[in-house]
């Protein structure tokens, strides 16, 4: 299979398990990106159990953030229009932010300086929730 997030390469992962991966996202100062294991494309195809464990996987990556990089908003997204292999976008956004109030997928609109953080801390502290 041709699929990017099957055959993923050089990916900085935080944390995983038999069910996802929880990957460091270079684009965006925070942004982490959690991605099944198996190549689903959507959401109900996890049993129960799966869709609760990585609904509270989300949450406590979330609250991290908030915590670590205090951001205005976070976004949380699942598109998978380019690679229908589940994977969930978690975004620190702040207001001014390139592309604020839209999401990180639209054009730019303006450069933004983002808050300096210690990255390595910051994946210290999401793995310590897991
Ligand atoms: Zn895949």
């Amino acid at each position: 299979m041709n699929c990017p997030l099957c055959n993923a390469q050089n990916e900085d992962i935080i944390f995983e398990n038999t069910l996802f991966r929880i990957i460091l996202v270079d684009e965006i100062p925070g942004y982490i990106r959690v991605i099944t294991q198996k190549h689903i494309k959507e959401f109900s195809e996890l049993n129960d159990n799966e869709a609760i464990e990585l609904t509270l996987a989300i949450k406590k990556i979330e609250k991290t953030m908030l915590k670590f990089l205090n951001p205005d908003k976070i976004n949380i997204a699942s598109l998978g229009n380019m690679v229908p292999h589940l994977h969930i976008h978690i975004i620190p956004r702040y207001k001014n932010d390139p592309w604020w109030p839209n999401a990180t997928f639209c054009e730019k609109l303006r450069n933004f300086q983002y808050p300096p953080f210690d990255k390595e801390k910051y994946k210290k502290e999401i793995k310590s929730c897991f």
